[in-house]
């Protein structure tokens, strides 16, 4: 048996009837955009996760650029991120021309760390003629960042807060609030590997606020007002398909089962792991009363390289996310006087790696994958 990164697959198979009746509603329907489903999907998405709205995208880095754009961010403007994350929450603040300020990553979450953000600010403040609008923390691997914490360093300061969620799709802060609704905006992705996938691109943004909801839905297509030729701004064509829209509705019907096959999988993980402490493998800790949605398992290992080696030679794939925090990217550096210092990051890149990870990774597919670490655990 064939251990994949993720299993796509298995899901894909339970629910193909449902899947193919819904494309072949689409089919027979012909609105291919903005058709019935897209309402239907917002409506479904707005109910899970607890949200007044829900704005649906063409995929997840659309989603965070729109976001910006209807926060009123552009040239002239800094933002506030976190380094250790995929390079689409920095571009879509470079998109618009406004300028990325890293904070450094909590040790234990691997997500951006609120003192660090508070230094941030301080510094901009002090030493820059930037316009510092707002902080984006990323969920990393599907936990959420400490937004208790950093929506009070945002009010403090008249900030807002962009929640990119591309990785978290529902999962829950300790006050029972689900991602990505934690933020002024929240954005979340549905490329197919993440927690909540279509068979395509899409994303979607979601806020309690009517305004900024306006906006969002505005900018869309084509900063329309009361259509999409009367052109009332600048926005662009970030339209989720019907077709996505159709298959997400599906999907949807089973992720909270999914949710709760994810957790049990990294519980298996985890216990493992404490049975072999000799392997030197730590992972992000989950704070109490966090549920993540689980993008991704990962480990922390002082030979990375080495082990994703040795589990490669037993057939198991490993993947790094993420080898260069975006503070030392190129398109980063060519832009940057000063290099930004974030050695927790800088330090994590070199160790972190990601394990074969699936709600369906249970049983025999686990024991595989499990036998394969217990022998690197004998070296
Ligand atoms: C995947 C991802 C995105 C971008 O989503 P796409 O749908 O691929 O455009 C943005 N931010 C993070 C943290 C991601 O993991």
């Amino acid at each position: 048996m064939k251990i994949p990164f993720i299993d796509l697959k298995a899901r894909h198979d339970q629910i193909r009837p449902e899947i193919d009746a819904a494309i072949a509603r689409v089919l027979d329907h012909g609105q291919f955009i903005m058709g019935p489903e897209v309402a239907q999907l917002e409506e479904e998405l707005c109910k899970f996760v607890g949200s007044k709205h829900c704005i649906s995208m063409s995929n997840g880095t659309d989603a965070l650029v729109a976001a910006l754009m209807a926060l009123g961010v552009g040239v002239g403007d800094a933002v506030i991120t976190t380094p250790f994350t995929f390079f689409a929450t920095v571009e879509a603040i470079m998109i618009l021309g406004a300028t990325p300020v890293f904070a450094d990553i909590d040790p234990a979450t691997f997500n951006i760390c609120p003192n660090e953000v508070e230094k941030a600010i301080k510094r901009v403040r002090q030493e820059n003629d930037l316009n510092l609008k707002g902080i984006i923390p990323v969920d990393l691997y599907g936990l959420c960042a400490d937004y208790q914490s950093l929506n009070k360093l945002a009010q403090e300061n008249g900030l807002f807060v962009l929640q990119d969620s591309a990785q978290a799709f529902g999962a829950t802060t300790p006050d029972g609030k689900r991602a990505p609704t934690h933020g002024d905006i929240g954005t979340a992705s549905f490329f197919p590997a993440k927690p909540l996938g279509c068979y395509g691109d899409g994303g979607a943004c979601f806020t309690d606020n009517d305004k900024l909801a306006s906006l969002l839905r505005s900018i869309r297509v084509h900063g329309k007002g009361t259509d999409k030729y009367d052109n009332v701004r600048v926005g662009q064509n970030c339209r989720l398909d019907t077709l996505q829209a159709a298959i997400l509705l599906e999907k949807l019907k089973v992720y909270s089962e999914d949710f709760g096959l994810r957790q049990k999988v990294a519980g298996k993980y985890d216990q493992l792991f404490s049975a072999f402490p000799d392997l030197q493998v730590s992972a992000p800790v989950i704070p109490s009363g966090f549920h993540s949605a689980w993008a991704q398992y990962t480990i922390r290992h002082p030979d990375r390289d080495s082990l994703a080696v040795d589990l490669k030679t037993q057939g198991i794939p490993t993947a790094v996310y993420y080898r260069t925090p975006v503070n030392l990217s190129g398109a980063v550096s060519e832009i940057s006087e000063e290099p930004f210092a974030c050695p927790v990051s800088e330090q994590y890149s070199k160790q972190v790696l990601s394990l074969p990870f699936s709600p369906s990774l249970v049983g025999s597919s686990f024991q595989i994958v499990a036998e394969a670490i217990k022998r690197l655990a004998k070296f």
